[in-house]
């Protein structure tokens, strides 16, 4: 049995978020750079991209298929809006690594994957970013999965990448069963923290494998539903632009998160919930914590 910390709302009212003087300007707060681009689940951008800015990110890029640019920058009139050449199965295509990195270069978080399936298409893209940017990165999604069987190559990123599978996603990136991951889903965290500095291993009950181990309950069913995913890799990748450590940047998240799910099944009954609806009641949390 490996031990682990339970988190508490009193852990991160003890460790709190960076401040920010209210003469500080929106770079200040941080640039994150969302890369998500499918044409068949656009939203997945919208939803990481406004969870970004609702978690006290300054700055908001979005990189995604050129298909669906459009329509991204008038649903999230707050974000720069870059449209790339996209794959016959509309997903972001390859040959735009160097613009992506480029890009990447001048964000503090890049959060890379929501809604995304193409694994071919995004490794050599997954590849550059943890070779060649010095911003912090959230894998999610297929971002985690291209690299099954090359877990070794988060190594050298490992320094700034922080995954966020569920358990699918976990058993693919172990090359295990499904239910072995569900069956022991800390066991399978740690495998992988060797190569990640921080693992979000979500779930009903999610673990965080960085520094420490923690097990978080904040959860409620409300969060069982389409997107709430995405939500969650922005929040993540919200905080770290604020300039946030690793470890605590992702309880915070998962616990923010976890918090809002709550907070919508009070107001709503515990289904029901959308998740466009989690960002929203992110900024009375943190000011709540604080
Ligand atoms: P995804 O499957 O990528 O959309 O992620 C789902 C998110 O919702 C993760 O953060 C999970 O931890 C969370 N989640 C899913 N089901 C539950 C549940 N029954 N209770 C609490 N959290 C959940
Ligand atoms: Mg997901």
């Amino acid at each position: 049995m490996t031990a682990y910390r339970e988190l508490s709302t009193d852990y991160l009212r003890a460790n709190p978020l960076p401040f920010h003087e209210n003469g500080s300007g929106k770079e200040a707060r941080g640039r994150v750079l969302v890369i998500s681009g499918n044409a068949r689940v656009p939203g997945a951008a919208i939803l990481a991209g406004v969870s970004a800015l609702r978690s006290g990110a300054g700055i908001l890029q979005i990189a995604t298929s050129a298909s669906v640019a459009p329509h991204i920058g008038v649903a999230v009139p707050e974000a720069m809006v870059v449209g790339l050449s996209e794959t016959c199965g509309g997903e972001i295509d390859p040959a735009n690594t160097g613009e992506i990195v480029s890009l990447a270069e001048g964000a503090d978080a890049v959060v890379v994957g929501p809604g995304m399936m193409d694994e071919d298409a995004l490794r050599p893209l997954v590849m550059a970013l943890l070779a060649g940017t010095k911003a912090r990165i959230v894998l999610d999604a297929a971002a985690i999965t291209c690299l099954r069987g090359k877990l070794g190559s988060l190594r050298g990123g490992s320094s700034r990448a922080i995954i966020t599978p569920h358990a699918g996603e976990m058993a693919r990136l172990l090359q295990t069963g499904r239910d072995e991951v569900e069956r022991e889903p800390l066991q399978a965290a740690h495998r992988a923290a060797g190569h990640a500095e921080v693992v979000v291993m979500k779930g009903a009950e999610t673990y965080v494998v960085g520094e420490e181990t923690w097990r978080a309950c904040f959860g409620s069913i409300a969060l069982a539903t389409s997107g709430s995913g995405d939500v969650l890799a922005g929040i993540l990748g919200g905080i770290l632009a604020r300039g946030t450590d690793s470890t605590l940047a992702a309880l915070w998240a998962v616990c923010l998160h976890g918090e809002a799910g709550r907070m919508l099944s009070v107001r709503h009954g515990s289904v029901g919930t959308l998740a466009r609806e989690l960002p929203d009641e992110v900024p009375r949390l943190m000011a709540n914590f604080e």
